[in-house]
């Protein structure tokens, strides 16, 4: 079956910054494919909450962090879907606050494999099938850094840091490689916003926490990131490649 409205893949759409970017994409006109790895529930309330609301939208299973779970992902968007317009590289993980001397090979593997290679191999997919070189109809993708990037989160996670330093080079590196092939590629970097991830990673109440820290005073929440991913995605960013947009309430 093909959609005519353009189609959204957003992996870890079922919670956090990924949910209000599936919810806001449907409300601007994309049919959004909403990717989860273990809740299940929250995806499918995404799609009902999209469909109820008129709006087009399946849930779909798979880890980012493995590559049979990648080739899943992109084969249920063909299936559901028959074409590819736009990818949100968002599933991503935290650990619990450790020093890097007291981390487990475990650890650093599975904090890359999620949130580096599971965004190289989901680009990889979505370009494949968005480039004019391969005879897809161009499209953009947004990356999910963190500010992370830039502070290096010593004593807490920077494993997570470096993952994200690597998804900035990553966004810079192939935004030039596919912009003739009409493909955009930019990322958004949050600050600290208040989603389930801090309790994830043992720290619930992480947001509040940090407030007086951020210039703003605030942790940012799901929605302002998803708007910046939206105009990243849309027209209105039509000559934006390469960008990494900070959203961190000045942090
Ligand atoms: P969240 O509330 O913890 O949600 C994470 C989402 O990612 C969930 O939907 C989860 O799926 C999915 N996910 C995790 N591992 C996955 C995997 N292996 N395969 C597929 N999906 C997976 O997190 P969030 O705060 O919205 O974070 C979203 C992104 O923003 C992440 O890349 C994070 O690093 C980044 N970020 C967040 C903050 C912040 O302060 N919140 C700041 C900077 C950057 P399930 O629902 O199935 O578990």
């Amino acid at each position: 079956m093909t959609d005519t409205k353009p189609v959204l893949l957003v992996t870890g759409g079922g919670r956090g910054i990924g949910a209000s970017v599936c919810r806001l994409a449907a409300a601007d006109g994309w049919s959004v494919a909403v990717n989860y790895a273990t809740n299940a529930k929250a995806a499918s309330d995404v799609v009902d909450g999209i469909r109820a609301a008129g709006g087009s939208a399946v849930a779909v299973a798979g880890d980012v962090g493995s590559e049979a779970g990648v080739a899943s992902i992109f084969a249920a968007v063909d299936a559901a879907f028959g074409r590819l317009d736009g990818l949100v590289n968002n599933a991503g993980i935290v650990g619990p606050p450790q020093r890097v001397d007291e981390m487990t090979g475990e650890r650093l593997e599975r904090m890359f494999a999620v949130n580096v290679l599971g965004s190289i191999r989901c680009a990889q997919q979505a370009v494949r099938r968005m480039s004019a070189r391969h005879g897809g109809q161009g499209g953009a993708i947004v990356n999910v850094s963190s500010i992370a990037a830039t502070l290096g989160a010593a004593g807490q996670y920077v494993d997570y840091a470096a993952s994200k330093g690597a998804i900035e080079t990553f966004t810079l590196g192939l935004a030039r490689e596919v912009a003739a092939d009409g493909i955009r590629v930019n990322a958004v970097r949050p600050g600290v916003i208040d989603t389930d991830i801090h309790a994830s990673g043992g720290l619930p109440d992480r947001a509040r926490d940090l407030a007086p820290q951020i210039p703003m005073q605030r942790p940012g929440t799901a929605v302002e990131v998803a708007q910046s991913i939206l105009f990243l995605l849309s027209n209105a960013a039509s000559y934006i490649t390469g960008a990494v947009l900070s959203v961190s309430g000045g942090r």
